[in-house]
């Protein structure tokens, strides 16, 4: 395992990644696997610290975007299998997972559903009284169709991290924590190294995977990014006595929140709205009462028993959202060697897998061949080719 100290920071690399969040330590896993020369991560804080240590880390494959589903179940492989791939335990819990939408775009889960499966997709549409079966907890009077998959469930962003680190670590990857990227070198139009607060490393590619403190770092490159940072509050309760417990996910567009179980005896509430925009390195890191009340108020309605049931903590996060709600992913064009890995919009934890392995073909290769990635490029804002699903839902 190779350990960097601020003062022998390497000063070449084959790939520089920014960013030991799940993004990057999957990268660097990926690269590794591919013996892809020398590779250094850096991060400003420690790895997972980031937006992924603070994840509800819900995985599901429903998406209305036919990329993301791929991405999904890529990464739904690899977290089901994750001692013979990364080599450590994991911690991906199975709960099964439910998507719930407005009544009105019953239509369009149909069909997404149908596009899911036509990928490899385990789900299927469930009446009313399946779900009732399938969740006594949960109050599904008004829900005519849910779309259910009983194999997705939940993991743990930080975990899921240090694992892809450790993984990378015993393949030759140098991680630098506590050395922060405050300016990319670049001539020629190509990308010759990054500055760091602990000295420079020359590199002919660089992989920004630094979350919701992508835009500045580009601004100062001269490319201005449509990422907006998105306050978000998490209420985890503990279980009602009278809660039959073990419940599955769920993201309801009705309530308009997500939730799950954690662990045995508690439960994890997620909200669909957020506030913007707000400061990654300055946000409040303890929930209010007020909202995690609001919160637990809305989810009351799909699950009543929550009432009963005591607030232990509340989680805060950021999320680094993009006009279509879609990452961006790929070259930045004009600046040969920097790559951008950022705008995950709330969602990146689940596809994580399968991100560092597109942007791994991409950079070795030229060109992404598990998943198309080509949607997500960099550029399709500039060029007003947003992403936009066939049946996507008002919320997407
Ligand atoms: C409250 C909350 C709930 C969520 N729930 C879910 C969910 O249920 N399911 C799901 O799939 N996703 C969820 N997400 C989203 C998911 O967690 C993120 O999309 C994902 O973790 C993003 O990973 P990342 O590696 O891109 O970013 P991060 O984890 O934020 O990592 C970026 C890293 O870059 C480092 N960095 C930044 N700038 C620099 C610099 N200049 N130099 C060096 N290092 C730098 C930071 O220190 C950080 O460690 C949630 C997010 C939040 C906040």
């Amino acid at each position: 395992m190779t350990l960097v100290n601020s003062s022998s920071l390497p000063k070449t690399a084959d790939v520089v990644i920014l960013g030991a969040g799940v993004m990057g330590t999957s990268i660097a896993f990926h690269l590794s696997k591919r013996k892809a020369g020398k590779i250094v991560v850096i991060d400003k804080d420690h790895v997972g610290r980031g937006g992924s240590g603070r994840s509800s880390g819900l995985i599901r494959m429903h998406y209305s975007f036919p990329a993301e589903v791929e991405f999904a179940l890529i990464s739904l492989r690899m977290f089901q299998n994750w001692q013979e791939v990364v080599g450590t335990p994991g911690d991906f819990r199975r709960t099964g997972f439910v998507r719930i939408v407005h009544p009105n775009e019953t239509a369009r889960l149909k069909l997404n559903v149908e596009m899911q499966r036509g990928l490899g997709a385990t789900v299927e549409l469930i009446d009313k009284t399946q779900l009732r079966e399938l969740q006594p907890d949960w109050n599904v009077d008004d829900v005519e169709l849910g779309a259910y998959e009983p194999d997705s469930g939940y993991g743990d962003g930080a975990g899921a991290a240090g694992d892809f680190l450790s993984a990378a670590r015993d393949m030759g990857t140098i991680y630098a924590s506590r050395t922060q990227a405050t300016a990319l070198h670049i001539h020629d139009n190509c990308v010759c190294g990054v500055v760091t607060d602990k000295g420079a490393i020359s590199s002919p590619m660089v992989i920004a995977a630094t979350g919701p403190w992508t835009r500045p770092l580009l601004q100062e490159a001269g490319y201005d990014l449509p990422i907006e940072c998105e306050y978000h509050q998490v209420a985890i309760l503990r279980n009602a006595s009278d809660m039959k417990g073990g419940g599955c996910a769920c993201i309801d567009s009705v309530t308009a929140t997500y939730f799950r179980s954690d662990a045995h005896d508690k439960f994890l509430v997620g909200d669909f709205y957020g506030k913007r925009p707000v400061d990654p390195d300055n946000f409040p890191q303890r929930a209010s009462d007020e909202s995690l009340e609001e919160i637990i108020e809305r989810a009351c309605r799909r699950v009543p028993n929550l009432e009963e049931a005591e607030v232990m903590r509340g989680v805060t996060g950021v999320y680094d959202m993009t006009p279509d709600s879609r990452p961006l992913l790929g070259e930045i064009p004009g600046i040969r060697g920097l790559h951008l890995c950022a705008g995950f919009s709330g969602m990146g934890f689940k596809i994580s897998p399968a991100i560092g392995l597109v942007m791994s073909e991409l950079v070795l290769d030229g060109k992404a061949s598990s998943v198309d990635i080509g949607p997500f490029r960099p550029s399709r804002f500039a060029e007003n080719a947003p992403i936009k699903a066939e049946y996507e839902y008002v919320d997407d």
